[in-house]
């Protein structure tokens, strides 16, 4: 009861085969990493927050305003190139950041790591530009599909191996919308 069909209310009627994370359980572990991260820093030396867009934006917004410290906001796109359920780690940078990080402290905001690819790359790369610190915040980790090992110092939930969307997360851009986390029905993308 109560999850027949958890996309129906959303436009996405028979698409989604189960919620993984409702929106409760999502804004009650965003408010405890926004603490975690917050007991970590200071306001002497604000973090940075680098959302990765696109998945990551609504977890960053809701994100930044958990945060119980100042925190500034900047933007980065990347494409991994793959197919359309996984990636290859072949990164592009499709926007970049418009300010420069040295000393700064950067906490980047990731909405998923699967194979950990597309964030080793972007640790590498941010890490070049002479950061004081990078942290790493993922919202959802599949633990059982990381194929780089990458330190993730703060995550909200391990999840299964199956493909996910809602909360930021697309499926050929649909999705994003949803306001929590559901399985996507096999016959979507088989
Ligand atoms: P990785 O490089 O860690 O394999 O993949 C990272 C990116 O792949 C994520 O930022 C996300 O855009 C996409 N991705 C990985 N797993 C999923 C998933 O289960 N659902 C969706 N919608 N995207 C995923
Ligand atoms: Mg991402
Ligand atoms: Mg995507």
């Amino acid at each position: 009861p109560g999850d027949v069909d958890p996309g129906a209310g959303y436009g996405y009627p028979g698409e989604l085969a189960a919620t993984l994370i409702a929106e409760n359980a999502l804004q009650e572990k965003i408010r405890a990493l926004a603490a975690a991260v917050a007991a970590d820093h200071d306001s002497e030396q604000p973090p940075l927050l680098v959302c990765v867009l696109k998945g990551a934006v609504m977890f960053v917004t809701d994100f930044a305003r958990a945060m119980p410290i100042p925190c500034e906001l900047e933007f980065m796109a990347v494409s991994s190139y793959g197919s359309a359920t996984s990636s290859s780690g072949v990164v592009r940078i499709l926007k970049d950041l418009d300010r420069d990080i040295t000393g700064r402290r950067v906490v980047i905001v990731e909405d998923i790591i699967d194979s950990g690819l597309t964030l080793s790359w972007l640790l590498k790369n941010l890490a070049s530009r002479g950061p004081a610190a990078i942290d790493v915040v993922a919202l959802l980790r599949k633990p059982e599909a990381v194929k780089v090992e990458v330190e993730v110092r703060y995550i909200g939930f391990d999840i299964p191996t199956d493909f996910v969307v809602g909360y930021g997360l697309d499926f050929a851009e649909r999705y994003r919308d949803l306001p929590f986390v559901g399985l996507l029905g096999e016959h979507m993308y088989r």
